[in-house]
């Protein structure tokens, strides 16, 4: 059988832990066997960020930039614990975090959904993809306690200019107060981020704050969404796909009542909040992939889950694990499409898709890991371990080529 060529190299950025057992098990039998590739590989283990002193972490992000799509294994970020566990210099600092930066990116969460898990919404019937806009609010807020009465004002100074005031409140006994903000390229390269990525799936875009009570604050960031999904209406007409502007109250609402298939963009808080929701609202962590998406549309794809440590020091002791491998394998397959997508070779995205239809129809047959079967109707027998399930994935997809 011929091997299936890519035409512009594929970024693979390598991890830690569990996920990196299983990342080799899906090259190895799903990905290497079928495509030509031509895979540039950066370890972002954390032995290797460690003994590169992190420049591998920045390296494979600008090599994403030049190449435009990459995959992404779940990796360790160091706390004090894991320096002592793997003897590091320092707590390096997140590597997803700096890749998003450099990127100027947005995380999109999307899970994947299978005939026999039903979602514990039981409208939901298509994904629900969830951006969450990554900068400011809450998160970058000052706040201060206040203990006497007494005027707390918000004062700005122009570098040139007058000095503006704005009272707060006049305290007639203790309170407290939190100051917050944002910045107008943030929420600009927010409002692309969502467009490409929705455009991307081709699906709606919803974006929801609460500009009927923050007039001002809330009402720029619904401004900018207005003028940026404006300014691509022939995109979204092309794509046959709609932006709709909601209270963000009201989207919840609706959300729940709704069969999905719909991005949804939020501020930093609501995000945080909603990715949880709809992440449990859909099952399981072993079935929801990451994707993230910079303006310019540069995509990097990986599973929204971490390193599953306690499997790894199971499978170290030499138990047999059972881990989820399906949205590690989604992060190839979403890369695989994309490149397919971007180079324009129909062939390779229609390999990226045989991989999905043939980890999906193991599923629908009943052969899992062990984290589904819970959530199963009906409920399979047993359960396949971690390689297993891999093989039976790799044994289908072969049928199909
Ligand atoms: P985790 O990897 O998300 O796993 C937490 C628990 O969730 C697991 O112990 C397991 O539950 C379940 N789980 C998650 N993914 C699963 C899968 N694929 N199959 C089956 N069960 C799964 O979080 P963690 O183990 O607490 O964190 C380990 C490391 O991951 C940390 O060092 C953190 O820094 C890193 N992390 C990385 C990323 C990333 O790179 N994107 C994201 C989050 C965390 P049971 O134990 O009950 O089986
Ligand atoms: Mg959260």
């Amino acid at each position: 059988m011929a091997q299936i060529k890519v035409k512009t190299p594929l970024v693979e950025l390598d991890g830690d832990e569990m996920t990196r057992i299983i990342w080799a098990m899906i090259k190895q039998k799903l990905i290497l066997p079928f495509l030509d590739v031509d895979l540039k590989y950066f370890d972002l283990g954390v032995r290797t960020r460690d003994e590169s002193d992190d420049r591998i972490t920045t390296e494979s992000a600008h090599a994403i930039r030049q190449y435009g799509v990459g995959v992404k294994c779940a990796t360790i970020t160091p706390d004090a614990e894991r320096v002592a566990e793997y003897t590091l210099k320092k707590a390096w600092p997140s590597p997803n975090g700096q890749i998003r930066s450099i990127l100027d990116g947005t995380v999109f969460r999307k899970p994947i959904l299978v005939k026999n898990i039903t979602p514990a919404v039981r409208s939901w019937k298509k994904p629900i993809i969830l951006g969450r806009h990554a900068y400011g609010d809450l998160y970058r807020s000052v706040e201060m306690m206040v203990d006497q009465p007494g005027k707390v004002e918000i004062v700005y100074t122009p570098d040139t200019g007058r000095e503006r005031r704005l009272l707060l409140h006049d305290f007639k006994g203790p309170g407290v107060v939190m100051g917050i903000h944002n910045l107008e390229t943030s929420i600009r390269s927010f409002a692309r981020a969502c467009i490409t990525c929705a455009l991307s799936e081709k699906t709606d875009l919803w974006f929801s704050v609460k500009d009927t009570i923050s007039k001002t604050y809330h009402a720029y960031f619904k401004d900018i969404f207005a003028v940026e999904t404006q300014a691509r209406r022939a995109d979204f007409e092309k794509a046959g796909i709609g932006y709709r502007y909601m209270l963000i109250d009201d989207a919840a609402a609706q959300a729940m009542k709704h069969e999905g298939g719909f991005l949804w963009a939020l501020s930093n808080y609501d995000g945080d909040v909603f990715s949880d929701v709809v992440a449990s609202g859909f099952g399981s962590l072993g079935m929801m992939t990451s994707v993230l998406v910079s303006p310019d549309g540069k995509f990097e794809f990986e599973a929204a889950h971490g390193t599953v440590r306690r499997h790894y020091y199971e499978h170290l002791k030499g138990r047999p694990t059972s881990t989820n491998s399906v949205a590690s394998i989604f992060a190839w397959t979403g890369g695989i499409r994309k490149r397919g997508e971007l180079d324009a070779t129909p062939e390779v995205t229609a390999f990226g898709e045989k991989i999905e239809k043939a980890v999906i129809g193991c599923i629908e047959a009943g052969i899992v890991t062990k984290d589904l079967v819970p959530l199963m109707d009906p409920r399979p027998a047993g359960h396949q371990s971690t390689e297993g399930f891999i093989d039976a994935v790799a044994s289908r997809l072969k049928a199909m080529m």
